[in-house]
């Protein structure tokens, strides 16, 4: 056990996927313009007299979201304005929700080395996004395409120990948010973005300790190594008899530090006040019926059907609901085998190792051998035409240059050998082979008899059938 824990918690922007921006019609940078300041407007420059309007639609994601992430939901809500003194937001403010959010807690499933965890979430809130800043020639350009673009602020609580469970909790958002087009979530390309805020504390003990924000991270693994770097730097300072100071730090991922952006000292003071130009939110039941229809089946209800009506363990449940092509391929799969155990590890252990370890990172849909050939193989297995193991070459075949599962079982000489005569001999040769084991075996040694029955799989280059070995084995000793 390491002498120090960490405790981290989260504060993720997400860029929800509208059509267009939060309080006007202009359209919503998704992914910035080819020039800038192309999708501007009055009202989002903050002209003087402009009244921003609240699109409905942004309110619409931020309902899905809500239900993706099991949220308490505040039918009411209201926007506050945040005081705000960079060029990149011509207002000097930003309209965000402090007070009364559109969200309260909620939790997350995600599964963290074949374990599933659930994660606590504070709550969610909307906010407008800022624009671009430039720094060229000693000037400062500003580029406005992105600003008051709506975000979801998602704020967990102090619930996550280390850089593992931090990094697939946001791969589970992001594959959530994609799956359902409520935000694309690259964080490459800044729509989803995290601050991590992390403290450590020795092992075992209740209080936090002093936390560190750290900022500018644009990648999973980014999040990762800037995690590992900031556990180091506490527990160098703890060890050397220092003191933590509350303070944000920027991360550099070229050169894997991180330097002070600023301390607690001189956070500024944002004087939020509610907003007078908007009026609240209301959240209509009309409107979580319908989100609810469009969501169609929650991941989580997915699950529990699965584990109800498939008998499938609590992980291979959570793998094929994660992922909505999964589920739908895995459907699909076992509507012509109408066996859901092997349907679910040929997927789950087969396909998907085989798609992970493949160069090119391709989709469940893009597969190059047609469904009923992977049902084929299965069909094989249940029918002893094909072992288990040798099933695995012949799936690896398929993936590789598609094509007939039979003929490919056939090709690679897998075909099982149920023949009984033919397996007998075998049986005979490995009885005479081991004449000293076949002693041991009548002295009580009933172990040695798989012994037996790897020998006659060996010498039948895996194509007998062990059942009809383990029978021959038995009657003949
Ligand atoms: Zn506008």
């Amino acid at each position: 056990m390491e002498k120090y824990e960490k405790v981290i918690w989260l504060e993720i922007h997400v860029r929800v996927k509208s059509q267009t921006k939060m309080f006007c019609s202009c359209k919503n940078a998704v992914e910035l313009a080819s020039d800038p300041n192309m999708n501007v407007c009055p009202v989002c420059m903050g002209f003087p007299w402009m009244l921003p309007a609240l699109n409905e639609e942004v309110v619409r994601l931020g309902v899905k979201a809500w239900m993706l992430m099991n949220c308490k939901i505040n039918k009411t809500s209201r926007f506050d304005r945040k005081s705000y003194f960079y060029p990149d937001l011509p207002n000097s403010f930003q309209t965000t929700q402090m007070y009364e959010t559109i969200t309260g807690a909620g939790s997350v499933k995600v599964m963290v080395n074949g374990e599933v965890k659930e994660f606590l979430i504070h709550h969610m809130h909307l906010e407008n996004d800022a624009g671009k800043l430039i720094h060229v020639w000693g000037r400062t350009l500003c580029d406005y395409n992105r600003a008051w673009s709506p975000l979801m602020e998602i704020v967990t609580e102090p619930v996550f120990y280390d850089k593992e469970e931090v990094m697939e909790f946001l791969k589970e958002l992001q594959k959530m948010f994609r799956a359902y087009e409520i935000s694309d979530a690259d964080m490459e390309k800044g729509q989803l973005r995290c601050d991590v805020n992390i403290s450590i504390r020795p092992t075992g003990e209740q209080k936090l300790g002093t936390r560190v924000e750290l900022k500018n991270l644009n990648s999973f693994s980014s999040v990762g190594r800037a995690i590992e770097s900031e556990y180091a730097r506490q527990v160098r300072i703890k060890e050397s008899g220092g003191t933590i100071d509350q303070e944000t730090r920027g991360w550099d991922d070229t050169k894997g530090m991180s330097a002070t952006q600023r301390t607690k000292e001189d956070a500024m003071d944002y004087r939020y006040f509610p907003e007078p130009d908007l009026l609240p939110i209301e959240i209509s039941d009309e409107l979580i019926e319908e989100c609810r229809n469009s969501l169609g089946e929650l991941p989580i209800e997915k699950r529990v059907r699965y584990l109800n009506d498939y008998s499938l363990s609590q992980d291979d449940a959570r793998i094929l609901t994660a992922d909505v092509e999964l589920a739908k391929y895995f459907e699909a799969l076992f509507a012509l085998t109408w066996d859901a155990k092997k349907s679910c590890s040929y997927i789950t252990t087969i396909l998907l190792a085989l798609i992970n370890e493949s160069d090119e990172k391709i989709q469940i849909s893009e597969l190059k051998f047609d469904i009923r050939e992977l049902a084929s193989v299965i069909d094989m297995v249940n029918k002893d035409e094909l072992s288990s193991i040798n099933s695995k070459e012949v799936v690896a075949e398929l993936f590789k240059n598609g094509w007939n599962a039979w003929e490919i079982t056939d090709k690679l000489w897998l075909r099982q050998k149920n023949d009984v005569d033919a397996l007998m001999k075998i049986v005979e040769q490995v009885i005479t082979s081991f004449p000293s084991q076949v002693e041991e075996y009548k002295w009580g040694n009933e172990k040695i008899f798989w012994f037996f029955v790897g020998q006659c799989m060996k010498l039948s280059a895996w194509q007998g059938n062990p059942k009809i070995f383990n029978d021959l084995i038995k009657k003949r000793i």
